[in-house]
């Protein structure tokens, strides 16, 4: 979107154009040598493009690049004899000595994100020169599949979609299954507005998540997974189907695994763009060609969940932390993170803020550092009003919570969930109310109409908030509007419709009198 391909393009042609420079990666005696490539996302939307100089040790990072910057950064920073760390490029951005110079990056912790905006998504050989696979190995040649669920058990990493269980407890629970065919399938169904976490993982660093993904299926004893990707993310879908093709031709995919008597296959499906598809029961129908529709649980997906069959079924960012936990140890998982809810999380970071993007922090990390340190605070000098955290199913949080640590049970306390991530940001002028509104016309619309409390309930929810918004609502509308909310969310029959009235109750219970304005003001 910023232009980034354009840029690539140019320092491409330049490289080619400039004799005493070949472009690839093999070392040559005569000649300098220079890759030109593209990496996955680093994050930091606000100030891209992005174009990191990697010359021996020496990093450089350009921030805000144009086109008509390009000769010059090449001559400079390139083929120059400058020293590249004592280069101070001019531009109408900023220029930064390394990535870890740049706030946003360097008060981050990455686990999931550490190659995205480093690798060359596409080089499987870039993946295995940074340590790719040695999880998988070492899972394959030096553990048992028990040995290697039960670390992720007690590393206690918890799924990151937005219920937050304990993915080590379902993958133990669907290798306990009496079926021996299982399968092992991944959300990549990111539907929330305002969250793009698992899309850049599944853009910058595709490898990764199969690798957590063989490793799953490794420790539940299944020969199949599935990738199920959001209909928005062609790109998503191109570099998975890539990173699927150049294993396979190396043998590291399908029957008996570098020798071994492990075979695993890699399946991708694409969503149709219909929200509920994240919901895993809906999700597997999806995959198996039905409708996608929620089921009543039990049986639970571990039970029969893909074909009827025992089903792992974790996000892409949960898959993307497992390859770390087999190679580390769950102990140093641990030592990241909270005591409820080890290692980090990414958010998607957007709204009336300094520095939109992508971030990942320790488990634990506040609000305020969050929206004050990395993002660097309120746009154009606004106001801080609120946030609202986990899309559509999530809630608003305000300025008294800015210094609760966030992790999955912290912030329940307050009426809100983590979800899969997505961070709003809002300042004084927003309308809260409008905010509910926004929310619950989403919900309403991806409403799949199973069950009548949330085809009927959505609704009849988003009557009233219309009602108000457009300044003809009633006193007794907010009495109404909190006992449907209450009602959808105790009979609903999946997690969509239990949460859609989440927005509405946590707007009505910290600005009610915002509401009321607007009916006070009635036309
Ligand atoms: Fe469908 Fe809503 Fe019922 Fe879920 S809660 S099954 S989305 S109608």
């Amino acid at each position: 979107a910023t232009g980034s391909q354009k840029i690539y393009e140019e320092f491409l042609k330049i490289a080619k154009d400039t004799p005493e420079v070949t472009v690839d990666f093999q070392p040559h005696d005569d000649k300098a040598h220079l890759g030109v490539k593209k990496t996955g996302c680093q994050g930091v939307c606000e100030l891209g493009p992005l174009v990191r100089i990697q010359k021996g040790d020496k990093i450089v990072q350009y921030t805000k690049v144009q086109l008509s910057n390009c000769k010059e950064i090449f001559e400079r920073s390139v083929e120059g004899d400058d020293v590249v760390e004592s280069l101070l490029y001019e531009q109408k951005g900023f220029r930064y000595k390394s990535p870890e110079e740049i706030p946003f990056i360097s008060k981050q912790t990455r686990v999931v994100l550490e190659n995205c905006g480093k690798f060359d998504a596409e080089s499987f050989d870039e993946y295995l020169a940074g340590g790719g696979f040695q999880a998988f190995q070492k899972a394959l040649f030096e553990m048992t599949p028990e040995e290697v669920a039960d670390a992720v058990d007690r590393s206690g990493l918890r799924g990151r979609g937005g219920g937050g269980f304990p993915a080590g407890r379902k993958w133990k629970q669907a290798a306990s299954q009496p079926e021996n065919e299982r399968y092992v399938v991944c959300n990549g169904d990111e539907g929330d507005p305002g969250a793009f976490m698992d899309g850049s993982v599944m853009e910058g660093d595709p490898y990764k998540l199969i690798e957590g993904m063989m490793i799953a299926g490794y420790a539940v004893g299944s020969a199949n997974g599935y990738i199920y990707v959001r209909a928005e993310y062609p790109m998503s879908v191109s570099r998975l189907k890539h990173a699927i093709t150049e294993l396979e031709k190396r043998h590291m995919l399908g029957s008996n695994i570098l020798g071994t008597d492990f075979s695993f296959h890699m399946h991708i499906n694409r969503g149709a763009g219909a929200f509920v598809c994240g919901e895993g029961s809906a999700l597997t129908a999806s995959i198996e060609g039905n409708r996608g529709m929620p089921r009543v649980k039990p049986p639970r997906t571990v039970e029969k969940g893909l074909w009827a069959k025992p089903t792992v079924l974790n996000n892409v960012e949960t898959y993307a932390n497992v390859p770390k936990i087999v190679l580390n140890g769950a102990d140093w998982y641990r030592s990241i993170g909270t005591e409820d809810t080890p290692g980090t999380k990414t958010f998607s970071l957007t709204g009336s803020i300094q520095n939109t993007g992508l971030i990942e922090v320790p488990m634990g990390t506040t609000l305020r550092e969050i929206i004050f340190d990395i993002g660097g605070g309120m746009k154009d000098g606004g106001k801080f009003k609120a946030v609202q955290i986990g899309g559509p199913s999530g809630g608003c949080l305000t300025e008294q919570h800015l210094d609760i640590p966030l992790d999955f049970e912290s912030i329940k306390k307050f009426g809100a969930i983590i979800g899969s991530g997505g961070l709003v940001v809002m300042d004084e002028h927003t309308c809260m109310v409008e905010v509910a509104r926004f929310f619950m016309s989403f919900t309403q619309r991806e409403s799949c109409g199973k069950c009548v409390p949330c085809r009927e309930g959505t609704k009849r929810m988003l009557e009233i908030l219309e009602k108000i918004v457009d300044g003809k609502g009633e006193a007794e509308d907010l009495d109404r509007l909190e006992e449907l909310a209450e009602m959808v969310k105790s009979m609903a029959l999946c997690g969509l419709g239990k949460s859609a009235p989440l927005p509405v109750l946590s707007t009505l219970r910290l600005f009610r009198d915002e509401y009321e304005e607007h009916i006070a003001e009635k036309k």
